[in-house]
């Protein structure tokens, strides 16, 4: 074993402190070595030592797939006339929620591109209306809104609040959202971050021009906002957006990135995301939960719109249904020799040992 490595990773485990330096080391690891293997063992056992062995479960529910913004990125930009676009009534919002709240689900995460149907008052009744009737934490996911917006939502009782940063590199940032603003969502995310409500951030890996320096600036700006939630996965290139021709992200880059940040941020949610299991359907996210991950997001769409939600191609589970996802999921955590959490899963702050 490198001593270098060894050095690095026992400060990781016991002072979830590093240098940039030291964390594009851990990101550099070559796969299948002793060095690369000691990583994720560290991060596994610093996940069951902040999270326990639960694995929380989050009903994903994709609500509208009309977006206003133009991420290059993504499969529901709105430039993209070959998709067809759905919104979900609010009844049967209503409805999936109750269901998906009947399968066991704590917490739903309401989600959907930048729509400006879905008004604030509409959203403050959704999630009023699915909290009355459902014992549920509810996690929103519906992009950049105003201050007040932000403040509104809280009120009306969001739990979480997710948005990715993508990357915090700015020039990476402009070429990734030609109608988008870094500096701004960096705001938001801070004043998300001063209110009474979990804050969920991310990026995705495997960009083009993106460095693993940047991978390791990102994992520091995790730890510097102190974040509750962290949702990464790879890039996957989706037709009909102007980064089709680009290279897809890689899994084990996406699990190295995941490791690295379960040892810098040892308390917080870390989901393996669709994303990941989209690139590798068959064993991602049992690879994910021994490397760091503790949260997984099944999705309780209706299966007749979920095909539309196409952010990217291939997307995992599109052809199940609610019922046969949540049995699947459990059956792969329990394979992992870990438990569906009971509880809402909230973030609970523990202070490094
Ligand atoms: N509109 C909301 C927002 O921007 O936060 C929520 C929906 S947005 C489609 C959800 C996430 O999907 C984005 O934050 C992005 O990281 C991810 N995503 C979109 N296109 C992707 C792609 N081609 N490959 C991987 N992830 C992608």
């Amino acid at each position: 074993m490198n001593y270098v490595i060894n050095a690095i990773l026992q400060k990781a485990e016991n002072t979830h402190r590093l240098e940039l330096e030291e964390i594009i080391q851990l990101l550099d690891l070559e796969e299948n070595t002793e060095e690369q293997k000691a990583f994720f063992s560290a991060a596994d056992r610093v996940r069951e030592k902040y999270v326990g062995n639960y694995i929380h479960l989050r009903g994903l529910i994709e609500f509208s797939n009309y977006c206003k913004r133009n991420c290059n990125y993504c499969g529901i930009r709105a430039k993209n006339t070959r998709v067809h676009r759905y919104r979900i009534s609010e009844e049967e919002i209503f409805e999936i929620a109750n269901k998906a709240a009947k399968l066991g689900y704590r917490t739903l995460v309401l989600q959907s591109g930048e729509d400006p149907y879905f008004t604030v008052k509409k959203l403050k009744n959704i999630v009023k209306t699915i909290k009355e009737k459902n014992n549920v934490a509810i996690t929103l996911c519906v992009g950049e809104l105003s201050h007040s917006d932000y403040d509104e939502l809280i009120q009306a009782g969001i739990d979480r609040y997710l948005l990715r940063i993508e990357t915090t590199n700015a020039e990476l940032f402009k070429q990734l959202h030609p109608d988008d603003d870094f500096y701004t969502r960096m705001e938001l995310l801070r004043y998300l971050k001063k209110k009474n409500v979990q804050v969920g951030t991310g990026i995705m890996i495997g960009l083009p021009g993106q460095t693993t320096e940047m991978l390791a600036q990102d994992i520091l700006f995790y730890q510097e906002l102190d974040v509750d939630m962290v949702g990464q996965g790879p890039f996957i290139a989706s037709p009909d957006t102007p980064m089709a021709e680009e290279k897809n992200g890689d899994v084990f880059t996406t699990l190295k990135v995941i490791a690295a940040t379960r040892l810098l941020c040892p308390d917080i949610h870390i989901p393996a995301t669709t994303a990941l299991a989209t690139l590798s359907i068959t064993d991602a996210r049992q690879r994910a939960f021994r490397c760091g991950a503790n949260v997984v997001m099944p999705n309780v769409t209706p299966q007749k719109y979920r095909a539309f939600y196409e952010l990217y191609p291939d997307k995992a589970c599109i052809g199940e249904d609610s019922d046969e996802c949540r049995a699947c999921i459990g059956g792969i955590i329990a394979s992992c020799g870990l438990e569906v959490g009971r509880d809402f899963g909230h973030r609970i702050k523990k202070t490094p040992a």
